[in-house]
């Protein structure tokens, strides 16, 4: 490593009492696992430690009951009954030389308390978010000397669990962060001035020192900046003051910028490093370690940052969910093995979801403890049977990797002259989603380096085919096609159109058709991306756009994805119209008949072309056509036929990849062995 330009990567550094073996900081991030599925928790955070990482945290882990983000699945520290669930965790983290850290959080105006029912509490009188009808308590001195005890007490808790770190969250939803934010108007000694608002982090920061008597290290998540104008914390006004005040208290400092959305922007509106500009500055006011994200995958990107002086770790949560072993394969010189983030945050969606993280690029993700997968190692294969792969999308692709892992003879047969379907043509014909052929590329690679996989091209196979080709085994991964009639979520049956108007949808759109001359409707019952960045497209070109859907929001899913602002903010610059709640009803002459989700109420508008984003079907007929045939075919050798992806149901990218993968873990398995374990809930004694 001594010679590698990355060996600054790999230098061990002194955090407080205890020393990190490198600069591979995981950042505290959710996961849907958490306090109610804490095996599953603390097998996925041993992986992260086993791939290298130098430091894992938990996610937020309350303090107190009157910090309850429940039915969101986090972590709590309010009894000592919390202990063990962590300690697992922790004995995970430690099995592979890592740090373990937890980010303690007291959280405000974003619960309303739910499951407690515990008044919440807050710098000042004013209503939780996400609309319910609670309000936080505005804090008087008891109050907050009440919180410094809990915090003390969840200290100790983390302690006795094993933490090395205890990171005090300044992050955006807490009360250390409201406390600082000039949002906060208290006229006492804890609002006012930079120097009053920092009063409470200075003494939560305390408090976790005195309780944890010098044993473990204490870190601050803090937001530089609220990216919200004078209206909130700015970097370069009170941001790195702030820090200067309380630079040499903590141990380590890891930054954050404004709120998740900012944080953690999707690739379609951020690229790698995009919050360096806010991290210029803030060494030279502490000389303690500090800590940035930026969606590094890129080993020059994190090194280059380390060698300028603006970072002295780098952080990473969705690098490391996509691949849990990249400082090991930097260490290893084996940089054409990362898997590369994408940037498309549907693991942030797992969050929302309440389920076990998800990821597209690594389908592994999440199901480490419940069906025993590791991201780099796989079963090897049962037998010597070949397996014909038909499709090379993200299914098939991940498919024909993993059989090919497992040992097998893989034929991979692909239609088109590119891999990577649908992936390929959504990267390249659609705004914004270039990174997205990460999933592509990453695929290729390995299948490249596999001697016992053979990829042929420009080979439209149909049962004749297939049956002369003579595999023992054949996945159908053939993807799927978008509807032209209408039927999604909000039609049943076809929508009834007259011809008069020109229909397209996104496959043709992908395939280079034009509309016509005069004003286009892109309808969007489908309600993720697709929508929004054909709408995005087309007004870009030149064409007078409406983007309408049956929906309350525009691309109402990506709300999951930490996109819905950004979303409609461009689309907006690039002047399409936008219209809510609107249900397409039916189409005649130029026009097409909008009605009002609620009041029924309709309305025309003129339109020459529509695109039709409502539902896809998959593309089955050839899975069903060699299942019949493989029936009276059993000596001509078929001995299975399966299906993945989209051909067996249209669904989300990582979906495709996920079931690629699944199948190839399953393959010729006992039910017994790929059974999924699930963690059950022990009943207490009356
Ligand atoms: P998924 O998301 O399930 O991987 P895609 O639509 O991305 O699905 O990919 C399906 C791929 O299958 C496409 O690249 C398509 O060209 C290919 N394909 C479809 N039918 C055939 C066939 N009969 N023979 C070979 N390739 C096919
Ligand atoms: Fe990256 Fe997407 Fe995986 Fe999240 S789900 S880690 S954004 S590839």
């Amino acid at each position: 490593m001594q010679n590698s330009p990355f060996s600054a990567l790999f230098e061990p550094i002194q955090i407080g009492p205890v020393r990190a073996k490198n600069r591979f900081y995981q950042t505290p991030h959710c996961n849907g696992m958490g306090a109610l599925r804490p095996d599953a928790h603390a097998r996925m955070r041993g992986i992260k430690a086993e791939g290298g990482w130098g430091v894992v945290n938990t996610a937020n882990c309350s303090v107190h009951p009157s910090s309850d983000l429940l039915p969101e699945v986090l972590q709590t520290l309010w009894d000592d009954g919390d202990i063990p669930v962590l300690a697992k965790m922790v004995e995970a983290v430690h099995e592979h030389d890592a740090l373990a850290g937890v980010q303690l959080a007291y959280s405000t105006y974003y619960n309303g308390n739910r499951f407690t029912r515990e008044v919440p509490l807050g710098p000042m009188s004013r209503p939780v978010s996400g609309y319910q009808p609670v309000q936080v308590r505005g804090m008087d001195k008891e109050d907050i000397r009440n919180l410094l005890g809990w915090w003390a007490a969840a200290s100790k808790r983390a302690m006795k669990a094993g933490f090395d770190i205890i990171n005090v969250d300044s992050n955006f939803s807490t009360i250390a962060f409201q406390f600082l934010s000039p949002r906060n108007q208290r006229t006492d000694e804890y609002g006012g001035s930079l120097l009053n608002r920092t009063r409470l982090l200075r003494e939560l920061i305390e408090v976790t020192r005195d309780a944890t008597q010098g044993q473990c290290a204490i870190s601050v998540r803090l937001i530089i900046d609220e990216l919200c104008g004078a209206n909130g914390l700015r970097a370069h006004e009170e941001g790195i003051e702030a820090i200067g005040m309380l630079a040499e208290l903590p141990d380590l400092w890891d930054l954050v910028v404004g709120t998740w959305a900012d944080d953690s922007p999707s690739s379609r509106f951020a690229a790698e490093n995009d919050h360096e500009p806010f991290m210029i500055g803030i060494k030279s006011v502490t000389t303690k370690p500090v800590v940035g994200v930026g969606r590094f995958t890129s080993p020059d990107t994190m090194a280059g940052l380390l060698r300028r002086g603006v970072l002295d770790m780098v952080g990473a949560a969705r690098p490391s969910i996509a691949d849990p072993f990249l400082p090991n394969k930097i260490r290893e010189g084996r940089y054409e093995d990362i898997r590369e983030c994408i940037g498309c945050n549907i693991c942030v969606s797992s969050h929302f979801a309440m389920t076990n993280l998800r990821c597209t690029q690594n389908p592994t993700m999440g199901e480490e403890w419940r069906r025993g997968w590791h991201p780099e190692y796989i079963a090897a294969k049962r037998s010597n049977d070949a397996v014909l792969v038909v499709g090379a999308g993200p299914a098939g692709l991940e498919c024909a990797r993993a059989l090919g892992q497992r040992g097998y003879n893989v034929t991979l047969a692909e239609r088109g002259t590119q891999l990577g379907g649908r992936v390929t043509r959504e990267g390249e014909q659609l705004p914004g989603l270039r990174e997205w052929l990460r999933v592509r590329d990453w695929r290729i690679t390995q299948l490249h380096k596999m001697q016992n996989v053979g990829i042929y091209m420009d080979s439209n196979l149909c049962v004749q085919d297939i049956l002369e080709f003579g595999a023992a085994h054949v996945v159908l991964a053939t993807g799927s096609t978008w509807r032209a009639d209408g039927v999604g979520r909000a039609a049943d049956r076809p929508i009834p159109h007259d011809n008069t108007v020109k229909i397209l949808t996104p496959d043709q759109i992908m395939d280079g058709e034009l509309p016509a001359d005069g004003p286009v409707l892109v309808y969007d019952d489908d309600h993720y991306y697709m929508g929004s960045v054909i709408a995005e497209k087309l007004a870009k070109a030149g064409h007078s756009v409406t983007l309408a859907t049956p929906a309350a929001e525009i691309s109402a899913f990506t709300a999951n994805t930490l996109e819905l602002s950004r979303v409609t903010r461009r689309l907006d610059e690039a002047g399409v119209h936008m219209l809510t709640h609107s249900v397409l009803g039916k189409i005649s002459g130029e026009r097409a008949l909008l009605v009002h989700v609620h009041t029924a109420k309709a309305h025309e508008i003129h339109v020459a072309t529509i695109v039709m984003v409502t539902a896809r079907l998959p593309n089955e007929q050839l899975y069903y056509d060699l299942k019949e045939e493989a029936k009276g075919n059993i000596d001509g050798g078929i001995k299975s036929v399966g299906r993945i992806g989209d051909c067996l149901a249209p669904a989300a990218i990582f979906q495709a990849v996920y079931t690629g993968h699944k199948y190839a873990r399953e393959f010729e398995e006992s039910e017994e062995h790929v059974a999924m374990k699930r963690e059950r809930i022990q009943l207490q004694e009356v």
